[in-house]
């Protein structure tokens, strides 16, 4: 799938029809900040084109998910020290809650393990 989606909200931040606070972009992705931060930074990473997770990116454009890592690793240097925790929720069970592709990417603290 490479269509923006009307009813997404993430591609209506990529349009620039809801309000975000950008921290980063690419060619092909941008970064702004979580609305509900978990840690100190808190951004997501979204691909500017609609995917609904990551396994569908995944299988249909890999380099375009690698651009996706590399830019919440930019991002996570520039708003922090380079030490992060990056998660994809996948599906509703691991708690997606917005089905467009997005990296999580938390630092800023010392994160627990699990
Ligand atoms: P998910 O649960 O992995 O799908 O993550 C969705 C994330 O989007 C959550 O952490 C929300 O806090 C965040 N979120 C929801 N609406 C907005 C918004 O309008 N701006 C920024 N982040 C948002």
């Amino acid at each position: 799938m490479t269509t923006t989606d009307p009813d997404c909200l993430f591609c209506k931040i990529v349009a620039g029809e809801v309000p975000a606070e950008l921290v980063g972009e690419s060619a092909t992705a941008i970064a702004f900040r979580d609305i509900a931060p978990k840690a100190p930074v808190h951004a997501l990473v979204v691909t500017r084109e609609h995917h609904p997770d990551v396994s569908a990116l995944a299988a249909s454009d890999p380099a375009l998910l690698a651009d996706l890592v590399s830019l919440a690793d930019e991002v996570a240097s520039d708003l922090s020290d380079g030490q992060y925790r990056m998660i994809f929720n996948c599906g509703p069970k691991a708690g997606q809650t917005v089905f467009h592709v997005h990296a999580h990417v938390l630092s800023g603290t010392h994160l627990a393990g699990f």
